[in-house]
């Protein structure tokens, strides 16, 4: 019943494009706090339910929050609810699995109660979220994905790239950095099919081969910006509302054939469903060879973002790695 008021709460919701959502805080079997998201940049639900319930002089301390979606968990417009919510110690029950990988998963929290019921009340977002994302990476058995400097062609073997041809054209769209493509200048086609090639910065020479059919994407601040440019995010790419940009266009199941930056950005963006890791037996050593993922990386093993349900193949002479994010 508390989650039905939850629920009843978000209808009044109105915060395109976020989801709606609803909270209630209960203490003893009461309810002691309500709020809703009224307006995209307003607080969120959680954080309307403890003003309410502070503000009617409540004490929170220990008491269940349910919420019609999973709270919070990373930085957007207003900080995360999980942090407001541990900072009162309150017991999390929720109604729907965010889509949005950042948000989903919390330990500590219980649910989903209301699964088809919250899918159902935010159509929209959860069509737009419901895209599957894949990396495929390739590298040496060091874990490098490039030699000091920067040769890449080939690592993985003839059956492995010929594997992947297969594999994009039963993708959407491929997905590469600028980087690459000033580098590499890869056709990126499939077999039969040729999915959409999805351009992350618009650095891109104007003969580069897989320019046809392509989406090049940029920021507001970009240096300089190509006129057709998909413009997404202000200072750098954002990689998650591109996603649901491209979910919107019939754009659902992207392949990431990145260099290493690339490969980093999607998965501190969370964006990323699977992972496909070519290892081939080659050794190439150097500081200054690339590793298969850049970014800063995480600062504890604690911290490490984990792979599950691991599988192994032998293709050609290289190993293929495959596992879920
Ligand atoms: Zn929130």
């Amino acid at each position: 019943m508390y989650m039905k008021r939850a629920f009843e709460l978000a209808q009044n919701a109105d915060p395109y494009p976020n989801p709606k959502v609803g909270a209630v805080i209960v203490r003893n079997g009461i309810i002691i706090g309500e709020g809703y998201h009224k307006k995209a940049g307003r607080p969120h639900a959680e954080i309307e339910a403890i003003n309410d319930a502070l503000a009617k002089g409540e004490d929170i301390k220990g008491a269940i929050i349910y919420v019609s979606l999973e709270p919070c968990s990373k930085h957007g417009r207003t900080p995360p609810c999980t942090e407001a919510i541990r900072k009162y110690g309150m017991k999390i029950v929720y109604g729907t699995r965010d889509p949005n990988q950042e948000h989903s998963g919390q330990p500590d929290a219980e649910g989903p109660t209301n699964q088809e019921e919250g899918e159902k009340l935010n159509r929209e977002y959860f069509e737009t979220w419901n895209c599957f994302v894949a990396i495929k990476m390739a590298m040496s058995i060091d874990g490098k994905t490039a030699t000091r400097t920067g040769d890449s062609k080939w690592i993985s073997c003839e059956e492995s790239r010929k594997l992947v041809r297969k594999w994009r054209s039963s993708y959407d769209a491929v997905m590469v950095g600028a980087g690459t493509v000033r580098t590499d200048n890869p056709k990126l086609s499939g077999e039969g099919k040729n999915p959409v090639k999805i351009i992350i910065g618009d650095n891109v020479p104007g003969d580069a081969q897989c320019l046809e059919n392509a989406i090049v994407v940029s920021c507001e601040n970009a240096q300089k910006k190509r006129g057709d440019a998909l413009i997404c995010g202000k200072n750098e790419v954002d990689l998650r509302l591109l996603k649901r940009k491209l979910a919107e266009r019939g754009l659902r199941k992207i392949l990431i054939e990145g260099g290493s930056e690339l490969n980093a950005k999607a998965l501190e963006y969370g964006i990323v469903n699977k992972i496909y890791l070519f290892i081939a037996p080659k050794i190439i050593g150097g500081k200054d060879a690339k590793g298969v993922i850049g970014g800063k990386g995480i600062d504890k093993i604690a911290n490490a973002k984990s792979a599950r349900n691991m599988k192994l193949s032998h293709i050609g002479e290289d190993i293929l790695l495959e596992f879920d994010i």
